[in-house]
């Protein structure tokens, strides 16, 4: 069994022209959150809040995956846990993604569990489940918990892994930033893959202070020579 982590964040995607929620040019810049990505805003104004991540699917449907997520795929057998919702990993050819914050590329019905899968770049989907009720993106929004079964299969991934990467996240959203840190505490090898210092820069074994879309492919073809 291959015991290597990915632990991925918006950086990844950022060279795939993904929009970053926070900063010059963030999502969250342009539209108020509390408007957009809340139970309470999709309970006030559904309608807005479908409209919303059509726009989003759109914008990201015509991203593609860069050549961080592409040679993640070389390394068979490793375990993704992003805590992007973009869904490049997947369309990269990864299999093995533990999604953190959920998805865009599903939907869900709050009230009978009934899911929906949506294929990137196909943008005419249901909008109402068979019970008559709105369909939600099932993406983490500011108030919602992560999801129990993931968090445990992401922390059983961690707590045996050998070599644990990080590459484009900041290390600032809760849980996921206690990762590297519990990785760490499990005797991995920490490697982090991002331009600026971070919080956690601190813990880890390496850092490598360049683009996800240099850094991994050389990351990967090393550890493969190993
Ligand atoms: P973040 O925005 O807090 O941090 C991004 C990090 O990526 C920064 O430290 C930055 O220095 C680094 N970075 C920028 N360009 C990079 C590159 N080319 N290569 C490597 N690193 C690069 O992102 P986060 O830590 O993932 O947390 C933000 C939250 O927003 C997460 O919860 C995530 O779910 C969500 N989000 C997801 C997406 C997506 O799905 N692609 C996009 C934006 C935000």
């Amino acid at each position: 069994m291959n015991k290597t982590i990915f632990f991925t964040g918006a950086g990844i995607s950022a060279e795939s022209g993904v929009p970053t929620y926070r900063g010059r040019g963030g999502v969250w810049e342009q539209y108020n959150y509390e408007e957009y990505a809340c139970q309470e805003a999709f309970d006030r104004n559904p309608k807005k809040v479908i409209e919303f991540h059509k726009v989003r699917r759109k914008a990201v449907g015509f991203c593609k995956p860069n050549a961080g997520h592409l040679a993640i795929t070389a390394m068979q057998g490793a375990t993704i846990i992003t805590q992007n919702i973009d869904g490049l990993h997947q369309r990269a050819g990864s299999k093995t993604v533990i999604e953190l914050h959920g998805s865009l590329w599903k939907n869900r019905c709050n009230y009978c569990d009934e899911t929906q899968e949506i294929i990137p770049g196909e943008f005419y989907y249901k909008t109402l489940c068979n019970c008559g009720r709105y369909f939600r993106p099932d993406i983490v929004w500011f108030g919602d918990s992560l999801k129990e079964h993931n968090i445990r299969q992401a922390m059983h991934a961690i707590e045996h892994c050998e070599t644990f990467i990080s590459i484009g996240t900041s290390g600032a959203v809760w849980p996921a930033a206690g990762f590297p840190e519990l990785a760490k505490s499990h005797g991995a090898m920490c490697i982090e893959i991002n331009p600026e210092p971070t919080e956690l820069s601190y813990m880890f074994d390496e850092c490598i202070r360049e683009k996800a879309s240099v850094a991994v492919p050389k990351l990967v073809k090393r550890m493969l020579e190993k």
